[in-house]
């Protein structure tokens, strides 16, 4: 059985080493301590993910993520009742390091009471919440497992990611021409002025259940009073249907096309890109039905729901990795107000040593 107290000692030590995306380095050597710890030959793929394997047949994978979003440095996780919260200034980085303090536990667990379990591949990635970097490039030679359980799901453990959305990035660069603002100002061409034109054009929010649509960061000129000729923007759209999806991406083509001919003398240059790919879970998927009889077995019924966000479940499938993602006891994640509620990160913990354990 899980140890509580070693549990929320774990996860309390973890969170209290900083990782935000692409700082991983203190935590990962940490956790290359920790799965040594546990009998595991521990390597490091060229990105720096942790790996962990072991001898013996087709192994389960365990997978979670080690860096945590901002504002994430100097956590001082404490304990309110039967939460762990931060102190109110920082994420308490319960995304994805309850995930990261659950496996851990239950392979200890595992191994303090001599159970028999299956064979194990565990993976820590770097940089998931910067666009699933560590997963994109983990080292796939190194990964034997062809199922796996990811835990970075919000809520309690029971919680399936259902579906997951496609998510097609954007970033457009508008070139204009320089003029001083006071003096000559028929001779510029305002690259902002272009770039708020086309912004205005584009779908923005929730356009439907499955879809959704938003510019996140926007820059351009140098100075007050200069006609600005370069603006930058970029943005993001996610659906969890193909359909959608293309005539989303046709749509906002033909806005950049429109601007282009509006626009003549100006430079206007896109670049889309596919992120990561949707993928709705199969319930007759042999890992989805051992995590789904494992947690029934635990009273925890499979709450399986779609979701907005990817993870690193998106990219490994991509690589013939069956995963089914599950809650790792964390809430109202990326916030100040993020918290792991101790009962579920108990039920985490318990689900993969239970995992393990029932796993032919
Ligand atoms: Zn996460």
């Amino acid at each position: 059985m899980a140890d509580q107290e070693r549990l929320v000692n774990s996860f309390c030590e973890m969170v209290q080493i900083d990782s935000p995306s692409d700082e991983e380095e203190d935590v990962a050597r940490h956790l290359v301590d920790r799965l040594e710890g546990l009998g595991f030959q521990v390597a490091r793929d060229a990105h720096g993910n942790v790996i962990a394997s072991e001898e013996g047949g087709q192994p389960l994978l365990l997978s979670a993520h080690m860096d945590t979003v901002e504002p994430g440095r100097g956590i001082k996780p404490r304990i309110q009742g039967d939460r762990i919260v931060s102190d109110g200034t920082t994420i308490l980085g319960g995304d994805c390091k309850a995930g990261v303090a659950a496996i851990l536990e239950g392979l200890q667990s595992i191994k303090d009471e001599g159970l028999t379990r299956c064979p194990v591949q565990v993976v820590f990635t770097r940089g998931e919440e910067i666009g699933l970097i560590g997963a994109t490039n983990l080292d796939y030679s190194m990964i034997r497992a062809k199922e796996s359980v990811v835990f970075d799901g919000n809520g309690p453990v029971n919680t399936i990611t259902g579906a997951s959305p496609t998510y097609v990035g954007f970033d457009v660069t508008v070139k204009g021409r320089a003029a001083h603002a006071g003096v000559e100002p028929e001779k510029g061409i305002s690259a902002i002025r272009i770039a708020s034109d086309i912004i205005s054009q584009l779908p923005n929010g929730r356009l439907d259940e499955e879809t959704t649509f938003n510019v996140g960061t926007i820059a351009g000129g140098s100075v007050r009073n200069a006609v600005p000729s370069d603006a930058t923007f970029s943005g993001e759209f996610r659906s969890r249907n193909t359909e959608t999806l293309d005539l989303l991406r046709m749509d906002v083509e033909a806005v950049f096309e429109k601007a282009r001919q509006k626009y003549s003398e100006a430079t206007i240059d896109d670049q889309l890109e596919v992120l990561f790919h949707m993928y709705n879970l199969d319930p007759n998927d042999q890992i989805v039905k051992l995590v789904t009889r494992v947690m029934s077995d635990l009273n925890l019924k499979p709450n399986i729901k779609p979701s907005g966000g990817g993870t690193d479940a998106n990219v490994m499938r991509h690589h013939g990795i069956e995963c089914v993602v599950v809650g790792m006891s964390t809430n109202e994640m990326h916030t100040i107000n993020e918290y792991v509620v101790i009962p579920d990160l108990v039920n985490t913990a318990i689900f993969c040593q239970n995992v393990l354990t029932a796993k032919p």
